[in-house]
């Protein structure tokens, strides 16, 4: 069968037709007491660790603290991973910043948005995306999630613009790319800029064009658990030097950079110390050198692992958009379908599969209902700004039900896992068979 989907169509109507008979296969010594109920687990090794380094990390460190120069401007290593990640991915202009969070931040400040505009984001994301929007007192309009993709449900954007919509934030959630064609036409045709959160999808491609560069801005992140890291840091890149100006302002202290032809200009005459230090630089730089490989290592594996977790019923590995050419995994999602799996709890399967040594998780919970979220909906200084009647009605409007269901089903593998040789993932595949071929045990136990 040609079309995945149909294929796992077919898995699925064939395991309900068979009943309690499929979940009792026993191939290749997954027949074993499951490790959850003290049999041997799959797998006893860790998976490769994460960060990676190596001399060239620290040359470059020692290098930095024995210049003295450890501050952005001291030195030229910020400067010099600003030109190499712009020529990396293809965009004009990339400054960099602290942290991810300070991408998004900066980006909306360079943008002019603030109290009283409307920003629309994606539900299923880390809360970072919503706070760079409330940072500035504007208001997040969550928008539904795709379950097939785990990405913005680009059908769901224009029902969400209204006349105070200034800009629109999609997310590439995972590496995997959210829908750009639907989203940058949305944004041209009703003149919204759209920023792009890359922060978990350095080098994803979409129709060959890097993540990132494609809307008004798009921000990277290089915390310690991202795929490009210097334990904390981040970036902006735009084709707008003007943008590219406002944002090297807003991180410094509203201090352009004349001799660079940064203006001084950042109209909203704000800003903040968001710089990042030589050191990070440094890092960033070292680590740049292995990104592509290990880009290429993780895809791979990726590929691989999805074609045997595919013929497993009740597990959907994230689809892709036809337009994405490059997925990053920064992680590994799919979806677990209970009902599919002898009425076993996706909390159990997770559980399970730790157990037999693969570690996992639930991933996110609604943002729309997150308790952080709704406590600076109610705060002194939104109550100044919007009126009652919206601020009310901030549930209903943002109710995101495909999410909540989503939210329930999910399971996360992280980057580093699929770092390793492509044994791994035929363990981690041996492990999900293991745990269904013994569904009756766990839902007893
Ligand atoms: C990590 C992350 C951020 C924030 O980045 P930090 O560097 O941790 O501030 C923002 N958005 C998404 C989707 C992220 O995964």
């Amino acid at each position: 069968m040609k079309n995945p989907l149909d294929r796992r169509r077919f898995l699925a109507s064939a395991a309900a037709g068979a009943g309690a008979a499929v979940v009792t296969s026993t191939a290749r010594g997954e027949e074993a007491a499951p490790a959850l109920l003290g049999g041997p687990p799959v797998r006893r090794e860790p998976f490769p660790s994460w960060p990676r380094s190596g001399r060239l990390e620290e040359e470059g460190l020692l290098g930095v603290l024995r210049s003295g120069k450890w501050f952005r401007g001291g030195g030229d290593r910020v400067d010099h991973f600003e030109t190499s990640f712009a020529a990396m991915t293809g965009a004009a202009h990339c400054v960099a910043v602290a942290n991810g969070t300070s991408a998004l931040v900066t980006s909306l400040a360079a943008l002019g948005i603030g109290p009283g505009d409307e920003v629309i984001v994606p539900v299923y994301t880390f809360i970072a995306t919503v706070n760079a929007v409330l940072l500035h007192y504007a208001m997040p309009v969550f928008v539904d999630t795709d379950p097939e993709t785990f990405q913005i449900d680009a059908r769901k954007v224009e029902a969400a613009i209204t006349d105070r919509t200034a800009a629109i934030m999609p997310v590439h959630l995972g590496g995997n790319v959210a829908d750009m064609d639907a989203i940058l036409e949305i944004g041209r045709r009703r003149k919204i800029p759209v920023v792009e959160d890359a922060c978990q999808a350095h080098l994803a491609e979409w129709r060959g064009k890097k993540v990132g560069t494609m809307g008004a801005a798009g921000c990277f992140s290089f915390q310690v658990s991202k795929n490009l890291s210097s334990g904390e840091g981040g970036a902006i890149l735009t084709g707008d030097a003007d943008l590219a100006g406002r944002c090297y302002a807003f991180q410094n202290n509203n201090r352009g950079r004349a001799a660079e032809g940064y203006t001084f200009s950042y109209q909203g005459g704000r800003g903040a110390n968001l710089r990042l230090t030589e050191f990070q630089g440094s890092l960033l730089l070292a680590q740049m050198t292995r990104l592509e490989e290990q880009s290429r290592t993780r895809e791979q594996n990726a590929r691989y692992l999805t074609g045997l977790l595919e013929e497993i019923p009740g597990i959907r590995p994230a689809r892709q958009y036809e337009g994405c050419t490059r997925n990053a995994y920064h992680l590994y999602m799919f979806r677990f379908k209970a009902d599919l799996f002898g009425g076993l709890s996706r909390d159990r399967f997770l559980q399970a599969l730790q157990a037999e040594g693969i570690p996992c998780s639930g991933g996110y919970a609604p943002l729309n209902k997150d308790g952080s979220v709704s406590a600076a909906i109610a705060s002194k200084g939104f109550g100044r700004i919007y009126p009652r009647e919206l601020l009310d009605g901030f549930a209903a409007r943002n109710a995101c039900p495909a999410n909540d269901a989503l939210c329930g089903e999910a399971v996360w593998f992280t980057q580093n896992m699929l770092l390793g040789p492509r044994a791994d993932m035929d363990q981690i595949a041996a492990a999900v068979r293991k745990v269904r071929a013994n569904v009756g045990a766990l839902a007893k136990a």
